[in-house]
């Protein structure tokens, strides 16, 4: 089995290095995934990860990684961010933008980049533009997840995710074989802070302000591929392989 590259260097910023590099590609997969938080992207991510071989740079597992430090490591920007994180509230584009700024070496890996969480605004969207168009490069595809309200509430409110290695579970959908129990580490199972229903009300408003604008901008671009989000995780991961295929075939191949 291929090992999975770690990602320290974007969990960590700074001088950090990841110990496991992705494998550097001729034509690099730079994609970005974006949809209501409970649609799943996380789940798709890593399935995409895994079968592309690139990197899920996920900006809220930083914010996750940045919690998990001891507190006197942690910086007072840092500490209004992981506030507004457990609000629900979006961390303004400052924070997030430097965050990024100092893991930009991640959006050059020549193995590639799967953006979930970032943008999250339009400004993101523009900031992230001119990082790729500096360095002579661009998205191939923004896969925008989309499912009813009612679904995404379920999702959320039944989500579980382990708190040593983060691995995601569902209650109903996608049990672990101990109830409460990781299946990858044996760590115990907790609701995410952000999941719980007054914190889920407050997302979804901030979404449909902030983010959900940000499928128009990339429509506009003509990089918008729209996929359901129904289902299970497997038929939804059939869907995005399928979309993936049909909008850069060449670029895809072999799998
Ligand atoms: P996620 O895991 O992507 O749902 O992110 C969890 C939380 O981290 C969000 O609810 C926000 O508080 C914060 N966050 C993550 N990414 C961003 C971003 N790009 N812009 C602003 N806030 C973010």
């Amino acid at each position: 089995m291929k090992p999975k590259p770690n990602r320290t260097a974007w969990l960590k910023g700074g001088n950090a290095c990841c110990d496991t590099h992705p494998k550097a590609q001729a034509r690099p997969h730079r994609l970005v995934l974006l949809g209501a938080p409970g649609v799943g992207k996380g789940t798709q991510a890593e399935l995409l990860a895994e079968r592309l071989g690139v990197c899920h740079l996920s900006t809220g597992d930083i914010f996750r990684a940045a919690k998990r430090t001891s507190g006197a490591e942690t910086t007072e920007a840092m500490k209004c961010a992981l506030d507004c994180m457990r609000r629900g509230d979006l961390v303004t584009d400052e924070m997030v933008l430097s965050l990024v700024a100092e893991r930009v070496g991640c959006l050059r890996c020549g193995g590639g980049f799967l953006l979930d969480g970032f943008p999250r605004t339009v400004a993101q969207a523009d900031a992230l533009a001119k990082v790729l168009t500096a360095q002579q490069s661009g998205l191939e595809a923004v896969l925008s997840y989309d499912l009813p309200l009612e679904s995404i509430i379920a999702r959320l409110s039944g989500r579980r995710t382990c708190l040593k290695c983060q691995a995601v579970f569902h209650v109903e959908t996608r049990p672990s074989k101990t109830p409460g129990i990781c299946d990858q580490c044996g760590s115990v199972l907790a609701q995410r802070e952000d999941d719980r229903p007054e914190s889920v009300h407050v997302r979804m408003q901030v979404y449909e302000r902030s983010t959900a604008p940000l499928a128009d901008f990339y429509r506009e671009q003509g990089l918008l591929v729209s996929i359901a989000a129904q289902g299970t995780p497997e038929e939804i991961f059939g869907r995005t392989l399928e979309a993936l295929f049909n909008c850069s075939a060449e670029l895809l191949v072999p799998f």
